[in-house]
Parts: C-alpha cells; sequence; structure tokens
C-alpha cells in the first residue's frame, strides 16, 4: 500500500487537523511513515501567521520533495490557501488543497493521482470540509484514534473554524473564511472516544474559539457549556481552553472556570499590545483599560489563574514612547508566560499597505526587552505557588537525567525527579523553587 507522511506547521488548530487528516487516509488504507522516510505522498499543513512561517512552509515543500523521487507533495493549511488566492506557485508542490476543504484531502490527492490507489468517488461537493466526516456507521472508530493518538494524554480538539475580526496584522480571515461551530453533540461523541483512549487532557480549540455557538442567536451551547460538558467525562481530569478573544470571555466562562475542578485555571488572553493606539492601529476590538478589568474580574474569582498571552513588536507606527507602554503593561499584568513576536508583513492584510517603519535591529532590541521583562513575570507568577503542592500532568521528560516534566493548571511548566512509567498521570508536587526562565522544580508526593 502507498505510504504517506504528515507535518504540522502552525497552531493547535493545525494540529488538530492534521490527526485527523492523518486517520482518514489511514482509514483509505496508505501506510502512515515518519516525514523525515521517504514516502509516496507527504502532506503539510501549512502556516502563514509571520513571514518565518511563510519561510518554513516553502523549506518543507522544497525538502519533501528531495526526499523521494516521484513524490507527490500537498500542501494545505493558511500558507497553501494564500498561495492558491495570489496565485503563487511553490517548489516542490504538486497539489494545494483549499483551507476549506482540508478534511477531504486524501480524497483530493487520490483524484489528482489515481495511480495510488484505485479510487472511485471524485471529492468536491459543496459543502465545506472544516471538521472531522463521518466514518461509516458514525464518527471516527476508536480503533483508529488508538492508532492515531498513541500516548498522547494531552489531546486538541477542535470545534470551530474560522475568524471576522480582520485584525490589522493577520492573514487568518483572509485564508479560514468559514464562520463554523461543530454540532455539540459531535464534540462531545469525539470527546468520548478520547477519553477511551486514555487521554487526560483535552485542549478545546478554534481559530476563534469564544465565537463557538449558534451564529444567529437561536440559544443552543455555547463555549462555557462545552468546557463544563467535556470537563464531565468520567476519567478526563483536565480540560483546557485554548487562545481566545479577551472580547468573548462572557461571565457565564468565568463563572464555570472557577466552579468546575476540573477546568483548567488558565486563559490564553491574545493582548497583542499594550498600548491604546498600538490597538487602534491594529483594529483590535478593546483597549488596555478593558483587557485589565477582564484580567481582574478572572483574578478575582481564580486568584491564581494563569493568564498568558502573544505580544507583537515593531507594528508599524510603534514610537519608542507607545513601546515603553506595552513593558510598562506586561509589568503592570503579570503574564504567566508570554510569546512575543517581531512583526513582518503579511499578504492582503490592513498593515501591508502602512510602511513598515521600525528597523529590524530596533524590532530585535524591543524583543530582547520585553521577553526579559515577561520572563521576570513568568518567574514572579510561578513562586506564586511556591510551598504548595500541585498537580502536575507529566508529559515529557526532563531538562536533566532522571527527571520528568509537565504542566500544572495554571499553566507552570514543572520539572521534578520521578521514574518515566508516571508519563501520561496527573502527579502531585510540591514546588521547592523556581528555575532560570520561570519553570518550576519541585519535589513528587505521589
Ligand atoms: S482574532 Fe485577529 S489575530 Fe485572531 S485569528 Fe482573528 S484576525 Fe487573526
Amino acid at each position: 500500500m502507498p505510504t504517506a507522511a504528515f507535518s504540522n506547521l502552525g497552531c493547535k488548530v493545525n494540529q488538530y487537523e492534521t490527526e485527523r487528516m492523518a486517520e482518514s487516509f489511514e482509514a483509505l488504507g496508505f501506510t502512515l511513515t515518519d516525514f523525515r522516510q521517504p514516502a509516496d505522498v507527504y502532506v503539510i499543513n501549512t502556516c502563514s501567521v509571520t513571514a518565518d512561517a511563510d519561510r518554513k512552509s516553502r523549506q518543507m515543500a522544497r525538502r519533501a520533495a528531495r526526499q523521494k523521487d516521484g513524490a507527490k507533495v500537498v500542501l494545505t493549511g493558511c500558507f497553501a490557501q494564500m498561495a492558491l488566492d495570489t496565485g503563487e506557485a511553490v517548489d516542490g508542490a504538486a497539489l494545494l488543497v483549499p483551507n476549506g476543504d482540508k478534511m477531504r484531502t486524501a480524497a483530493h490527492v487520490l483524484a489528482a493521482f489515481p495511480e495510488l490507489i484505485q479510487y472511485t468517488s471524485s471529492p468536491a461537493n459543496d459543502q465545506p470540509a472544516v471538521f472531522p466526516e463521518s466514518a461509516p456507521g458514525g464518527l471516527i472508530s476508536p480503533e483508529s484514534l488508538v492508532s492515531r493518538m498513541g500516548h498522547r494524554t494531552r489531546a486538541t480538539l477542535k470545534i470551530q473554524d474560522g475568524c471576522t475580526y480582520f485584525c490589522g496584522f493577520c492573514s487568518i480571515p483572509y485564508t479560514r473564511n468559514v464562520m463554523a461551530s461543530r454540532p455539540f453533540a459531535d464534540v462531545l461523541t469525539e470527546a468520548r472516544q478520547m477519553a477511551t483512549v486514555g487521554t487526560k487532557e483535552i485542549v478545546v480549540t478554534g481559530v476563534c474559539v469564544g465565537a463557538y455557538g449558534p451564529s444567529d442567536g437561536s440559544g443552543g451551547e455555547d463555549l462555557a457549556d462545552v468546557l463544563v460538558a467535556v470537563a464531565d467525562i468520567p476519567s478526563i481530569e483536565r480540560v483546557r481552553l485554548s487562545s481566545v478573544q479577551p472580547v468573548e470571555i462572557p461571565d457565564k466562562l468565568i463563572a464555570a472556570m472557577a466552579t468546575h475542578p476540573n477546568i483548567a485555571p488558565h486563559l490564553h488572553l491574545s493582548l497583542q499590545s499594550g498600548d491604546d493606539t498600538i490597538l487602534k492601529a491594529m483594529n483590535r476590538p478593546y483597549d488596555t483599560g478593558f483587557f485589565a478589568e477582564i484580567a481582574g474580574k478572572l483574578r478575582g474569582v481564580m486568584p491564581r489563574i494563569g493568564l498568558t498571552t502573544d505580544l507583537i513588536v515593531g507594528y508599524p507606527g510603534e514610537t519608542r514612547e507607545l513601546f515603553e507602554n506595552t513593558l510598562e503593561f506586561a509589568r503592570k499584568m503579570q503574564f504567566a508566560r508570554t510569546h512575543v513576536f517581531r512583526y513582518s508583513p503579511r499578504q492582503r492584510t490592513a498593515a501591508e499597505l502602512l510602511r513598515d517603519d521600525v528597523p529590524y535591529e530596533e524590532k530585535e532590541r524591543r524583543h530582547r526587552e520585553l521577553t526579559a521583562v515577561c520572563v521576570a513575570t513568568q518567574e514572579a507568577f510561578a513562586a506564586g505557588d511556591l510551598g504548595k503542592t500541585v498537580d502536575v500532568l507529566v508529559e515529557a521528560k526532563g531538562a536533566q537525567e532522571g527527571w520528568l516534566s509537565g504542566y500544572t493548571g495554571n499553566y507552570v511548566r514543572t520539572q521534578f525527579a520521578a521514574p518515566p512509567h508516571l508519563r501520561g498521570r496527573i502527579v502531585p508536587v510540591r514546588l521547592t523553587e523556581i528555575l532560570p526562565g520561570g519553570d518550576a522544580f519541585g519535589i513528587l508526593e505521589d
């Protein structure tokens, strides 16, 4: 049987989609292999969030094409969608599959390369395919989940797609323009299946996950309902929400997080800038006052909630003075963890029309300064639990021989000495020290 290899570039939504795409290839009889090995088909789920992500997408396509003569290199995802829309030829790629149809990538491949497997049915139909299609007789079979998920203790569950916020720096509304929420029943069915294969933590995700629910106002389940329902599934010990827009945090969601013991006290609230002039220029739907108020509300009911975020330095028009406001606001907000990005123009975005007036060296300098501030707040946040015993989901080897590592509920990465068989379990660890960079160190109390 032909072999297929998958590579995921980008966000948790992409990661979820890549797993489901691989399953659909396996269900059709492909043998899955590692991306570094020769394969008949390579599928790359690309990203276009920064210029660097575009460069990596192009690089992966060229690399895959060199790995085996005649291999079919297939790209989908945001970079591929942008290439389709702008007519860019991608060196090494044999097929580009639209983002809105990526769940039918297997069918697209077999329609384009029928020599791979005798395959009759055509892929095209009028419904976008942004969520997994039902396998015969129901949703994804647990067996195929097992084969795909292996020992993944933390699983990503996509419930929503699309975004219409049109932030000035972001091309996603152009590359993921199907606003869709997955049926509540489907979400629960898949979450229960994940529980059957030993998943301990489910990360609920979407492109604009806060928009989950019927957009027609007809009521129906919303994001808070999803979190509670998934958290109620026996053997699921933790539910975590991935990145959410600060303006999509209703009281109902805060109450669900504050009261349900299995919902992780962690929220990735994407801020992007700590200056109101820049937030306005970015077309972000809030200012720093609003953001601080939401953070205050969350900390009011969950004092040890881990608030993590994204910040961009060097956005067009960001003077030294405006950047200082971001430094000051980051100090004030005391984030538990921060991703700091250097601004890079994205195709078709509003900011692409603005002069990229912050020199590269100055972006580098601001990136270093802001990162230093954010590492200090990360260390300070982690220190708030010193001496306490916290639950850690063990996911990986630690930084030293004999150590394991994993995340607490409020998203502090924790290292401790422990035997390898504890991987995949949630164990109690008493925190004794904060390591440089903000990880905590502790003693296993199991
Ligand atoms: S909310 Fe803004 S940054 Fe996030 S996906 Fe939508 S447009 Fe992009």
